[in-house]
């Protein structure tokens, strides 16, 4: 029996909800004031009840490159990462602005927060983050989230709100994570080519079958598209969070999903991670692979801590304590966890006992490689 969605979001305490580029400004740059409107009376509603809510809305991009003009050419061609950065910098005062007075109606008042990859793969800054989130939702405030796309760069960004939106509802610990989008979930093959295409109410793991029915992109301003909406459905139940996609097409999108509007759900694992293992697997940017052998594998599938006697090579350049990605020897993602070890004594002491640790490397360190407290299987 599946519970609707409506009581998810009826009884969810804490909020996350996503809303999508193409949702909130129209093909020539415009926000639609009037669509927003109407969430924000959604929003109204849930504060009223006393949820807390979040807001993580894209649209800095799409605002901006109209105000600055970079329309010109094919419509919508890529912008230059430069010009992406100008057009955020540009675009993200006016969306706030629409956000403030949007809510500001209603007597909510809205805190900006611009967030890097950074922010939630570094665990301090992670930690920082966090608080702040905490104590502006402790005050009653509704924080508007974006990426900070004016510094972040292709190698260091997200690129995309869904994963974004998912890593604050871990960073949270919101019960719901909600992603306003232009379909109303996912499908078994791409509804708008295939008759016979399937929706999925409701999705309790993410099997290789899930992910293959995950297809493109396919909105021209939001960058997101099914795959990455799986990621970040898999950051959220991992957390113990629901993640529901949803049409935010028509006028009150919380509302008709409340009154039981079609959607796909991702149910939360039975059994969420330690905190220190979310961010773990939550985290987005490796620095490093360590490649193990099969024995490795079936020891840390019993539970067990990676030795270097199970490695068989290592690359990347990371640090101690860094976080690196633990493939098996035909490039399978095994997991991911903190090393104990640089890259540089990693690739001195792999293949051998840990007795041997301090004769290869001159001092005694951990006998494991990744200590089981610090690892997250796939
Ligand atoms: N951060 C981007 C923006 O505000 C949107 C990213 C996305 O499309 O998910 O324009």
């Amino acid at each position: 029996m599946t519970t609707p969605a409506r009581s998810r979001i009826g009884d969810a305490h804490r909020l996350v909800v996503k809303i999508g580029s193409a949702l909130l400004v129209d093909e020539d740059g415009a926000i639609r004031h009037r669509w927003l409107a109407g969430l924000a009376q959604d929003f109204a509603a849930l504060r009223a009840r006393g949820s807390e809510v979040m807001i993580v809305s894209s649209g800095a991009i799409a605002v901006g490159r109209r105000q600055l003009n970079l329309q010109r050419g094919p419509r919508n061609r890529a912008l230059r990462l430069e010009e992406s950065q100008a057009a955020a910098a540009t675009g993200q005062i006016r969306l706030a602005h629409a956000w403030q007075n949007a809510l500001g109606k209603h007597d909510l008042a809205v805190a900006q927060i611009l967030l890097t990859l950074d922010d939630t793969e570094n665990r301090r800054r992670y930690l920082n983050a966090r608080s702040t989130l905490a104590t502006l939702l402790k005050l009653g405030v509704v924080p508007v989230i974006n990426e900070n796309d004016t510094i972040a760069t292709d190698e260091i960004r997200f690129g995309d709100n869904d994963r974004l939106a998912a890593r604050v509802a871990q960073m949270t610990s919101a019960d719901a994570c909600i992603i306003l989008s232009d379909v109303d979930g996912l499908y078994s093959a791409d509804p708008a080519t295939s008759d016979d295409a399937e929706h999925l109410a409701e999705i309790t793991a993410i099997t290789p079958r899930i992910e293959a029915m995950a297809g493109a992109p396919r909105s021209a301003d939001g960058s997101g598209g099914m795959v990455t909406k799986l990621e970040a459905a898999r950051i959220a139940i991992e957390a113990g969070c629901h993640l529901i996609i949803a049409d935010g097409r028509t006028g009150n999108p919380l509302k008709a999903l409340e009154a039981g509007a079609r959607c796909t759900t991702f149910l939360p694992v039975a059994t969420p991670r330690t905190a220190r293992k979310l961010w773990i697997a939550g985290s987005l940017n490796p620095t490093g692979e360590i490649v193990v052998d099969a024995g490795a594998i079936a020891a840390l599938q019993e539970g067990r801590s990676l030795l270097p006697a199970g490695i068989v090579s290592v690359c990347g350049d990371f640090q101690r304590g860094d976080l690196v990605l633990v493939r098996a020897t035909d490039g399978t993602a095994i997991g991911r966890g903190l090393s104990a070890y640089s890259a540089a004594d990693a690739a001195l002491i792999c293949g051998h006992k840990s007795r041997d640790i301090e004769s290869l490397l001159g001092y005694r360190g951990r006998e494991e490689m990744i200590h089981r407290d610090d690892l997250v299987l796939r």
